[in-house]
This record gives structure tokens, C-alpha cells and sequence, in this order.
């Protein structure tokens, strides 16, 4: 009581301190949640000071020990149009927010990461920067409401504009408890890449968002609605999939059902030479017959698609991914990735897309999911966790029966769970990867069960006697290593260097993603420093792939799609051939998740899975780039097509 009293006491002599600032009108906590675990708030108020609103919000978490925050103020006339934006700090672990815009005389002076600029401004428009603070996302919503609902708002930052369109979805009741919460539901496609979805009350406060931070999924519940978490999650998920359900119907097929692709270099993947002036004839998904033209029997009534001077490869693979949009469904495709290993997400979300793909509803490629499991306490990553074995084995359970095909460990769990999960996985049919656990070696992790192992994992120099060791003993059990190294590279270049400098994707890509990765590096190293990182870790890929580890390609997302053809390249100049390299993202991916029997080389019964390249990847690895059309379970699609869905260029 005391303690309350003196609070009390001090804020009245506070406002006594301070006269003139007015009260706030408004007041609200949003509980911040990162792939569903809350990990901290947003807090915010606006207050009224004669004809300027002024917002101020605090954006605080704490994800897997580190700090996020980031704080924010806009001010707007009361019809909510800006007058001044300004916010500092971290909207994410590598997501750097330096940003001080003002609106003068029809244009926006905008100060962001040092420099200034001046944006000529149409109205409608709304300054915001990226996702957080979500406030300034209820802001903006009031502010289209206000203005007639237009069909685009130009944001600043972002050079020179960037379009938001915003769409309204309903109305809904949300049960907590007794109480009943009409909601209004809005999607918001443009303030970061793909549609998040805002959900404002009756009085147009913000009740929830669904987006994502770092590539991952973001939550963010109104603190009395938490309980609605997985409600809110499964909302979201039905309206992003009719999203993919109408770019499925908008994007052509180019061909389906039976035909034969004539004319073509073929790689098949098997690491026999190339076929010139090959034919692969598709019947029904599967490819009939692959072979010289001379020697493929096409029968008359089949059509034929002449791709002279093309090559065609064995569908791409990326083994780490968090498809945590729909968004990445085209991306993957147009990229000519036609199978994705999720390395966790929302369960209701990746369930969901997962079998909206496998019916064909919509367009995406293959799905297969590891189901995180991480240790407990406040740095877990997602929900699932376990502390016990009867824990670990239900965890391992509710993935199992949900149709995962692996487990992923996490950081958090002990060399006694780790045991208990594989043993359970392995009893189950699953396998499993993950993280080497806190306080493990590689050895050690693979020693106890762990299949797969996520990302490099290992210490050392190539060529010394303990880094020696430690691939003999992964050579034994036949591990299998996806090394990420191309996120390794795109988050550990030196801020001087444009990406572009090694990852021409980056020029392709919409601008809220580029927002996102202009200030993505390490501070404080030179490129020469960086690049010595990189050919350390590229030194023990080549020493693991020449001892016979199985080394699969894995991105952990990067440069959407993109960065899946800056893995492989990597692999060769590890000193991989391109063959080698090749498949890594086909044959090898598709054997170690034992899907080889259909997948991952260009063979008679085998899934239709193909991409036709305008050039050929063993002349030059970059060729991988050139994607031209992409057969995914025998239908084409059109990459430059697939590309624009989603706001890429071709
Ligand atoms: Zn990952």
C-alpha cells in the first residue's frame, strides 16, 4: 500500500511539475509474442495538445535473450495525417530503425540511417517504418478510414515511395470468457513484405496483429484478448490462404496433364552426363519417359513444348526454411524450388498451407515440416517445449499425428531429451535435425540420435586435428549437415559492402524487404574480415562434403528465393563441381528425407518436379539463376509470372 501511495504522491507532484501537458486520450498494451510465445509489450498513448494528436509508443521484447526495442512518436493533425514520424532503435535482432521524418510543403523530409532526403509526397499517404511500433499501423488504418478508404497510401520511408494497400475482411466476435469483442479485420499488404492482418475494436483501437519479424511470425494481442491468441492465428491463416487461392487463379498454367518438354539440355541429377537434345515426357505429374530425342517414342496425340537451347534440372530444394507467409509459395516456385523443409512456424499456419498445397488448392511447393521443441523458461524459442520425458514424448506426439515428418530441436533442451526425442521420433517413423542444444558438441548432439544437424555447428579450422575428428565421427553416422552458409554470409557482410555485391537478388526484391536488408551486416568488420569468415566456414563444408557427409542446401530464408541459388553457388566455391553442388539441393535433400524413391533426379516414375533454365548451371553455377519456367507435379508456371505476384521483379 505504502508503495502505491508514493507512486501516486510522485506522479500528482509530476503533473504539477509539467503544466500544460495535457492528459492522454487514449491508452493501450498490446502482449508481443514471436512464433506464439509471448516475449514482451508494446505500451503506447496519444495525447491531444490542441489541434496535434501525438502518439508515443514503447516497443519492448526480449527473443531468445537478446533485447528488441525500439521507440516511437508521431504526431498528425486530428484527421490522423501525419505531421512528423520519428522512431530509434531495433525492430528486430538485425533490424536496425533510424528514422526522423517530417511533412513540409507537400513533400516528406526524411532522415533515415544518416542521410536526408526529400520525398515528394500525393496525398493519400502515411509515414511508417516497417511493422512496429503496431500503433502507428492502428494510426495509419484511422487514417484511411477517414480519407475515403483509398485503394493506395504512399508510406515514406522508402525510396521513393512505397504502396500500401489495405483491405477490409470482415467483421467477427471474439468470446473471452463472458465477454464478447466485436472486432473489425484488415488486411495490410506493403508495410512489410506480404499481408499482415490488423484487427481494430469498436472505437478503432488496435485489439491484434499478425505479421512477421525477422522472416519469422510475429503476434501481437491486446493484453485482456490473449487468450484468443490461437484464434486470432487461425484467422489470419483462412485469409491468407483465399490470398493464395486467388494468386493460383490469376497465374496461368502454361501446361499440364500430358506433354513432352522437347529439345533441352537434361541434367537429370543422377550425376551422369548431360543429355543433348533431350525429351521429357509428363503424364499426369510423373515424368513417362526421359531420354535423347532419338530414342524417346513421343505418341502423336501428345502436345510438345519445344525448349531448344534450355536446360532442364531436377526441381530445387531448400532443407531450412520458415514459410511463414503465403507469399513464399510463388517465391519458392519461381525460384525453382519445388520442395521446402519448414524449420518451424505457427502449427496452425504451416499445418494449414501445407495441405492447401498438397490438394492442389493452391500453388506452392511441396511442404515438409520439422516441429520445433525447445527447452522451457523465458528464452525458449515457440511453444512447444519440453522440460520432461512425458513432455518430450507429447510434443514429439502432437507433430507425429499432425503428419511431420521431423523434429526439430532446439537450443534449450538437455543431452537427456535430446535422447528421449529421438528415441521417440525414430519409434514413430520421424527423424530428426535441429540446432546443436546449449552446451553440446556436434558430436555429441549426432551421438545421442539427432540425424540432421541445422546450420554448420562446428568450431575450428578445416584440416585440424579436432575438426578432423569431429567429421570422421559425422561421416560414421551419416549426418546430415544443411550449413546455411548463405545466411551466414548475408548477415555477416560488412556494412560497407552492398549486398548486391553477392547477392544480385537483393535488386529484385519489393521494397519493404530491401528496407529490412539495407541495414542488415555487422558493424564494425571490413570486407576482406567478413570474407575470411566465410571461407572458414566454406573450408569445413568442402571437408565434410569430401569425407562423404551428406550437405544439404538450406537458406534459413536470407533474400526470398534467392538466396537458395547464393547457397549453391557457395557450394562451388567451396570447391564443389556444379554437379556436386546441384545436388546438394536435389538428390542429396530428397535421400535424406528418405523421399528419394520419388523425388530429386530426373527419372522415369518420378514426380514431375523439373525447372528449364535459360542456360546451364554446369557452364556456370550462376546459370542456377536463370530460371525460366518451373514444373511443379507436372503443371507449369512462369517464373517472371510467379515473381510479380508477389511484388518481386522477374
Ligand atoms: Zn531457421
Amino acid at each position: 500500500m505504502l508503495v502505491v501511495r508514493i507512486i501516486v504522491v510522485a506522479t500528482a507532484i509530476g503533473a504539477l511539475l509539467l503544466p500544460g501537458a495535457p492528459d492522454p486520450i487514449e491508452r493501450g498494451t498490446l502482449r508481443l509474442h514471436y512464433v506464439q510465445k509471448p516475449i514482451g509489450y508494446e505500451k503506447y498513448e496519444v495525447v491531444r495538445d490542441g489541434d496535434v494528436l501525438t502518439l508515443s509508443s514503447d516497443f519492448d521484447f526480449t527473443d531468445r535473450g537478446g533485447r528488441v526495442q525500439l521507440a516511437a512518436t508521431l504526431r498528425t493533425s486530428p484527421d490522423f495525417t501525419p505531421l512528423s514520424f520519428k522512431a530509434t532503435g531495433k525492430s528486430y535482432r538485425f533490424v536496425n530503425v533510424d528514422s526522423d521524418i517530417r511533412i513540409e510543403g507537400g513533400a516528406a523530409i526524411v532522415k533515415a540511417d544518416g542521410a536526408e532526403s526529400r520525398v515528394p509526397l500525393t496525398a493519400p499517404f502515411y509515414t511508417v517504418d516497417g511493422y512496429a511500433p503496431f500503433a502507428a499501423q492502428m494510426m495509419m488504418l484511422r487514417y484511411w478510414k477517414q480519407h475515403g478508404e483509398p485503394r493506395v497510401l504512399r508510406t515514406v520511408p522508402g525510396l521513393p515511395a512505397n504502396d500500401v494497400f489495405i483491405e477490409p475482411r470482415g467483421r467477427e466476435a471474439m468470446r473471452i470468457g463472458s465477454a464478447e469483442v466485436r472486432l473489425e479485420r484488415y488486411s495490410i499488404d506493403g508495410v512489410v513484405w506480404g499481408r499482415e492482418t490488423v484487427w481494430l475494436d469498436e472505437k478503432g483501437g488496435i485489439a491484434a496483429a499478425i505479421t512477421r519479424a525477422g522472416g519469422l511470425s510475429f503476434e501481437a494481442v491486446r493484453e485482456d484478448l490473449e487468450p484468443a491468441l490461437v484464434g486470432f492465428v487461425q484467422r489470419a491463416t483462412r485469409d491468407r490462404l483465399t490470398d493464395l487461392e486467388a494468386i493460383t487463379t490469376r497465374t496461368k498454367l502454361l501446361k499440364s496433364g500430358t506433354y513432352a518438354m522437347v529439345g533441352a539440355t537434361i541434367v537429370d541429377g543422377t550425376g551422369q552426363p548431360a543429355i543433348p537434345d533431350g525429351v521429357v515426357l509428363i503424364r499426369d505429374g510423373r515424368i513417362a519417359e526421359v531420354g535423347p530425342r532419338a530414342s524417346v517414342r513421343i505418341p502423336p496425340d501428345v502436345s510438345t513444348v519445344s525448349v531448344e537451347g534450355k536446360t532442364i534440372i531436377p526441381g530445387l530444394w531448400d532443407m531450412h526454411t520458415h514459410a511463414t507467409q503465403v507469399e513464399w509459395a510463388p517465391v519458392y516456385l519461381a525460384a525453382g524450388v519445388t520442395t521446402v523443409r519448414d524449420m518451424g512456424n505457427e502449427f496452425e499456419f504451416i499445418t494449414a498451407l501445407r495441405s492447401a498445397i498438397a490438394s492442389k488448392r493452391v500453388l506452392g511447393p511441396r511442404i515438409v515440416a520439422a516441429g520445433l521443441i525447445d527447452g522451457p523458461g523465458p528464452n525458449a524459442f515457440g511453444v512447444y517445449y519440453a522440460a520432461t520425458p512425458e513432455e518430450a514424448k507429447l510434443a514429439v506426439a502432437k507433430y507425429h499425428d499432425a503428419g511431420f515428418e521431423q523434429i526439430k530441436i532446439y537450443s534449450l533442451i538437455t543431452p537427456e531429451l535430446v535422447k528421449v526425442i529421438c528415441d521417440e521420433a525414430h519409434r514413430l517413423g520421424m527423424t530428426v535435425t535441429g540446432h546443436v542444444p546449449n552446451g553440446m558438441t556436434i558430436t555429441q548432439a549426432a551421438g545421442l540420435g539427432m540425424d540432421h544437424i541445422a546450420h554448420l555447428g562446428i568450431r575450428g579450422e578445416a584440416g585440424s586435428d579436432e575438426v578432423n575428428a569431429t567429421i570422421a565421427f559425422l561421416k560414421a553416422h551419416q549426418t546430415v549437415i544443411d550449413p546455411t552458409q548463405s545466411w551466414g554470409e548475408l548477415l555477416g557482410h560488412a556494412l560497407g559492402t552492398p549486398i548486391a555485391a553477392f547477392q544480385p537478388g537483393v535488386l529484385k526484391i519489393p521494397a519493404p524487404l530491401n528496407r529490412v536488408f539495407s541495414n542488415a551486416g555487422a558493424a564494425g568488420i571490413d570486407a576482406a574480415t567478413a570474407r575470411i569468415r566465410v571461407e572458414r566456414g566454406l573450408r569445413i563444408v568442402k571437408a565434410l562434403h569430401d569425407a562423404g557427409v551428406p550437405i544439404v542446401v538450406g537458406t534459413d530464408e536470407g533474400i526470398p528465393g534467392h538466396s537458395v541459388h547464393r547457397e549453391i553457388e557457395l557450394y562451388v566455391e567451396a570447391g564443389f563441381t556444379p554437379m556436386e553442388a546441384l545436388q546438394a539441393a536435389t538428390i542429396v535433400s530428397a535421400r535424406a528425407m528418405k523421399m528419394d524413391a520419388d523425388l530429386g533426379t530426373i527419372e522415369r516414375g518420378k514426380r514431375a518436379d523439373l525447372v528449364v533454365l535459360n542456360a546451364n548451371p554446369l557452364d556456370a553455377i550462376r546459370n542456377i539463376r536463370s530460371v525460366r519456367w518451373t514444373i511443379s507435379d507436372g503443371r507449369v508456371y512462369d517464373a517472371p509470372a510467379l515473381w510479380q505476384s508477389v511484388r518481386f521483379q522477374p
